[in-house]
């Protein structure tokens, strides 16, 4: 395998202090992976003026892929949203969140697929005077290829379809779509309207496994399910592209407890695992996310989900079981 090389934004807040967690474990494996600093983000804006430039693009394009920590999105019309514009040029339309329990909720164990590049997110926005229309863009590519990588998770397993189809004509096609793509893939799978979805996944969220689902329901479900879990501090996600992929925590960049050490590093850490598992490192992978069950259960952990510790003291404990356990490719 050739040497992988990886682009570290650590960005905003608390990113900072999780990316520096994720990136100790990253070398308690010790793999020879080639790590490129690049900022950008707000702090940059207010230095510079500028939150991203294209040298910062050109350094991406020359990585296979990005492990990225927050980014403050402040309140201002001038500034544009960096990561969007990532997703954009990456057109990493598949943004994948497993919740797995892994308190006192290890039943939970399913993963939500969103679509990342369409829906109510497609940009499309006509202000009136006394009005506006958002347009909501569905298309048979878009939906046929996140409903491909969502049944490519989904073998073996029940896929959930969700969509809100007997109101929005949008949805039927993306529910028709799912459909022929699952029947297509001989993946078993069943239809939930996104109302009827949310109540279920906070009832009875051990009967999920993969849930398919447009941008805007999958924004909204995926924070929710993390709740089930702990917590924004445990979730991670991969945002892919066909060629291209962006690993972040859910959470932002957590301005009220920036600097002072008490970040749960978890979800920074889960990302890159998802990471190493995308880029063909699966005993990696499962080394650095058994160490992160194995380091929890022992009780340490940050005071988020109920522990004492810090950021540091998570990440040390994570990267003692790692460099204990690594194995050997
Ligand atoms: P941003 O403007 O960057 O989105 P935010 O505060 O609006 O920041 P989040 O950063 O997602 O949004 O934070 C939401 C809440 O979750 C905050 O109370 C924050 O302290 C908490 N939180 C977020 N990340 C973590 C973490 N890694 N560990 C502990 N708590 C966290």
């Amino acid at each position: 395998m050739r040497q992988m090389k990886i682009s570290v934004v650590e960005g905003d807040g608390v990113g900072k202090e999780v990316i520096s967690a994720a990136l100790e474990v990253l070398d308690a494996l010790t793999l020879d992976i080639e790590k490129v600093p690049v900022e950008i983000g707000y702090g940059k804006w207010k230095r510079t003026g500028r939150a991203m430039t294209e040298d910062d693009f050109d350094i991406f394009r020359s990585c296979d892929c990005i492990l990225f920590g927050a980014i403050t999105t402040p309140p201002d019309p001038e500034y544009k949203s960096v990561l969007v514009r990532i997703r954009k040029e990456f057109d990493l339309y598949a943004n994948i969140r497993p919740i797995k329990g892994i308190m006192n909720s290890q039943d939970i164990d399913f993963t939500i697929v969103r679509e990342n590049t369409e829906g109510m997110y497609s940009g499309i926005e006509e202000v009136l005077p006394d009005a506006v229309h958002s347009t909501r863009v569905i298309t048979r590519n878009g939906s046929e290829r996140i409903a491909e990588y969502a049944c490519s998770l989904a073998t073996g397993k029940r896929l959930t379809i969700v969509h809100k189809a007997n109101i929005l004509k949008s949805c039927w096609l993306f529910r028709e779509v799912c459909i022929d793509v699952a029947n297509r893939n001989k993946v078993r799978w069943e239809e939930m309207l996104v109302d009827s979805a949310a109540h279920r996944i906070v009832l009875n969220p051990e009967r999920f496994e993969v849930v398919v689902m447009t941008n805007l329901f999958g924004d909204i479900l995926s924070d929710m399910s993390a709740a089930l879990i702990g917590g924004l501090g445990v979730c991670a996600s991969a945002n892919i592209g066909a060629d291209y992929a962006l690993f972040e925590p859910v959470h932002g960049s957590a301005p009220d407890i920036a600097g002072r050490g008490v970040a749960n590093p978890i979800a920074a850490i889960l990302s890159l695992a998802m990471m190493l598992k995308w880029y063909g490192m699966t005993g990696e992978s499962d080394a650095v996310k058994d160490a992160v069950y194995e380091v929890v259960s022992r009780g340490i952990t940050t005071p988020d989900i109920g522990g004492r510790c810090s950021t540091a003291e998570v990440a040390d404990a994570i990267s003692q079981v790692v460099g204990i356990d690594v194995p050997s490719s």
